[in-house]
């Protein structure tokens, strides 16, 4: 049987023990995992799409079937390029079924190959997001529970940098 291939789409700005549980969840299901960090919004964006790419691939090192890029334009044409048969997305609360529900029906549209299969986090990863990640950051706050500790080391460096 081919090898099933899922892309893990994302901002991951920056990569949090949420994202880092989903991507072993994910493999739990797919054959090999393609995280990808998408180039949109990069102007708004706090790490750059390298350092995120880096981050990720410090983390999921010996991670195997795992593999870190980043790409531009839709997620519909990039899960296609890779053969993808899946593209895999985070649900912890209510809040973001509405724009996963859009996103995933929207994909499915552009690239009818492609369905998009919602894992739910760990308990402690419910209410974890790179939003609060930054706002802990920002004010020195600890933060060992919500990212490995590459993770932490890059915010510490780049807020004292200002
Ligand atoms: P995006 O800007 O594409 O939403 P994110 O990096 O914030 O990028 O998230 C990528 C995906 O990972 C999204 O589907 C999001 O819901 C999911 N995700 C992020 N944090 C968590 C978490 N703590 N638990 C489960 N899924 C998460």
């Amino acid at each position: 049987m081919a090898e099933r291939i899922a892309v893990y789409p994302g901002s991951f700005d920056p990569p949090t023990y949420g994202h880092l549980d989903l991507v072993a969840r994910a493999l739990k299901i797919f054959d090999r995992l393609i995280v990808a960090v998408a180039r949109n919004n990069e102007k708004s964006a706090f790490f750059t799409v390298e350092e995120r790419v880096e981050m990720l691939r410090a983390t999921t090192e010996g991670i195997a079937k795992v593999e870190v890029t980043s790409f531009g334009g839709l997620t519909a044409d990039f899960a296609r390029e890779v053969n993808a048969v899946a593209l895999v997305r985070g649900l912890r609360v209510l809040s973001d079924f509405e724009f996963e529900l859009t996103m995933a029906i929207t994909n499915q549209k552009l690239n009818p190959q492609i369905d998009t299969v919602a894992l739910m986090p760990s308990e402690p990863y419910l209410f974890l997001s790179s939003r609060i990640v930054r706002e802990i950051a920002r004010f020195g706050g600890d933060l060992s529970d919500m990212v490995p500790p590459e993770v932490a080391e890059r915010l510490r460096a780049k807020f004292q940098a200002g």
